[in-house]
């Protein structure tokens, strides 16, 4: 019998916009810095001159540390579209990880019953992402630090492009994601 690719989805920068609601709750104009991160330092992970402030003082803002912020994570513009090309090619499971507030991942739960209802149970939430990688699993995710490790360990790795990885040139994330994963899968099989 054959089973069906497992594809794991990555939540913030793929589905929801994370670091826009993250400006946004610092008090930052998202769409002017995402602008200026766009042309000024495109791929980078994090434009550190442009924020003013290092990584982990952005990252672990208290701010984002109650449940609300991450409930309440706009999916972007392709979210619906994405969702249902990934689940025409495989078992679609969301695949986040949770920051080091509790919050996040009641919030990130609260986000996806919102979406799918109380009875959906295709989410894990872990930070090791690699540990669930096997040649039949593909992870569509935005970081290149988790693409790695999963390709390590003999799972098939899916880069989806945004401004802060090296796939920062491609305008429109989804047909590449889909066209890629379509290679993928036929190579794999
Ligand atoms: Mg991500």
């Amino acid at each position: 019998m054959s089973v069906p690719p497992e594809i794991y989805l990555d939540m913030d920068g793929v589905c929801v916009d994370f670091i826009g609601a993250a400006m946004k709750t610092q008090g930052y104009n998202a769409d002017l810095m995402l602008e200026a991160w766009r042309e000024e330092h495109p791929g980078s992970l994090y434009p550190e001159p442009l924020m003013d402030k290092t990584a982990t003082e952005f990252f672990t803002h208290s701010n984002m540390h109650a449940s609300e912020f991450w409930a309440d994570l706009v999916p972007y513009y392709w979210f619906e579209h994405l969702f249902e090309e990934l689940g025409r090619l495989g078992h679609v499971v969301f695949l986040t990880a949770p920051t080091g507030a509790p919050g996040c991942v009641s919030g990130k739960l609260e986000w996806l019953i919102n979406h799918f209802g109380s009875d959906f149970t295709d989410f894990i939430f872990t930070r090791h992402k690699d540990r669930l990688a096997h040649p039949n699993a593909y992870l569509v995710d935005d970081m290149p630090f988790n693409i790695e490790p999963f390709n390590a360990r003999n799972g098939v790795g899916i880069l989806f492009p945004q401004i802060w990885n090296e796939l920062s040139h491609i305008e429109d994330p989804v047909p590449h994601v889909i066209t890629t994963l379509e290679a993928a899968i036929l190579r794999h099989q």
